[in-house]
């Protein structure tokens, strides 16, 4: 394209782009999209645990993501030292974390369907592109302009676009997927064996999950968490309050993990509800993130459940 049809092409972006940042003051027509650097020491953790579609941060800048906003992850790597990209989440929904928790003030859920994870052995470079998104990067080795609260920065909308264009070929891994953690944690409250259950998970992130998930959860330690927050609800679910023990004289509420265990969360108290089958099952089923902002689930059509007892969750700052 050259001459008038170049010209009459710059014209049209340039309007369209004005048009769209005068809206910005006025309502969120557009993405607001994030970069994140993922030190390669914490990219090679997540990875060989499998990864989780979610991140959690302290950078200022998470408390701007919205719904259908990019986060874009990049990180060096370790083969030749080259800065390549690691992932495009679509933010599903921003919510906070309970105070001082030590991943950071936010976590952004990425939508499971629409988020990207890309094969960094063959990626190509990006560091020309993002030194070109005019992303503020004075040190010579970029990661080290993202460090801290600067680990996450705000890009614009064309930025976002170019990354788009720039990933379209990228090859995307394929192994990133989600643990069946519903049926992991029916069976660890009901006393049933997992194995068979983990067994099923395909992929080479299969192996070290099941490592990870028997290492690093004692079950008799869940159960007793589970225990506790029966003894301290009444077995009640802490959103209905529906009571099977005192309807049925039976223990059925099911201690659901708020960060499921299969993508890092912890087995502790604090990263477990009680909540009766029902809500149980559409807590899975919708992936429905938990916000310690006002301790409520959002759901993706836009219904937000809150928890109409709670004596045992910290609340965020
Ligand atoms: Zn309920
Ligand atoms: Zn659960």
């Amino acid at each position: 394209m050259d001459g008038p049809a170049a010209y009459l092409w710059a014209l049209c972006v340039s309007l369209l782009f004005r048009l769209s940042t005068s809206a910005r003051t006025t309502f969120r027509t557009e993405v607001m999209p994030l970069l994140y650097y993922w030190r390669p020491d914490n990219y090679a953790r997540d990875r060989r645990f499998g990864f989780g579609f979610h991140l959690n941060q302290n950078s200022p800048a998470m408390s701007t993501a919205e719904p259908g906003d990019s986060l874009w992850a990049f990180t060096q790597r370790r083969s030749d030292g080259s800065y390549v990209l690691a992932a495009e989440l679509v933010v599903r929904a921003l919510t906070q974390n309970p105070a001082n928790y030590r991943y950071g003030q936010w976590r952004i859920w990425g939508d499971l369907h629409r988020s990207r994870y890309f094969d960094v052995d063959v990626g190509p470079r990006v560091e020309p592109i993002i030194r070109a998104l005019g992303v503020r990067a004075r040190a010579s080795r970029l990661g080290q302009s993202f460090q801290g609260h600067a680990a996450v920065r705000p890009i614009s909308p064309e930025a976002h676009l170019m990354l788009s264009e720039f990933t379209r070929d990228v090859p995307i891994l394929q192994t990133a997927a989600i643990y069946p953690e519903d049926e992991f944690e029916a069976r660890l409250v009901h006393e049933e064996p997992v194995r068979n259950l983990m067994v099923q998970e395909t992929g080479v992130t299969r192996d070290a999950r099941v490592r990870y998930l028997f290492e690093s959860i004692d079950v008799r330690r869940a159960r007793k968490n589970i225990q506790s927050l029966h003894e301290l609800y009444g077995g009640r679910c802490q959103i209905c309050l529906y009571d099977p023990q005192g309807l049925y004289g039976h223990r059925i509420c099911h201690g659901h993990h708020i960060q499921w265990l299969s993508r890092g969360g912890d087995d502790e108290l604090e990263n477990m509800v009680l909540v009766c089958p029902n809500h149980h099952s559409a807590i899975h089923k919708d992936d429905a993130p938990f916000d310690y902002g006002d301790f409520s689930f959002r759901f993706t059509n836009g219904l937000c459940e809150r928890l109409a007892v709670n004596h045992h969750l910290p609340s965020a700052n």
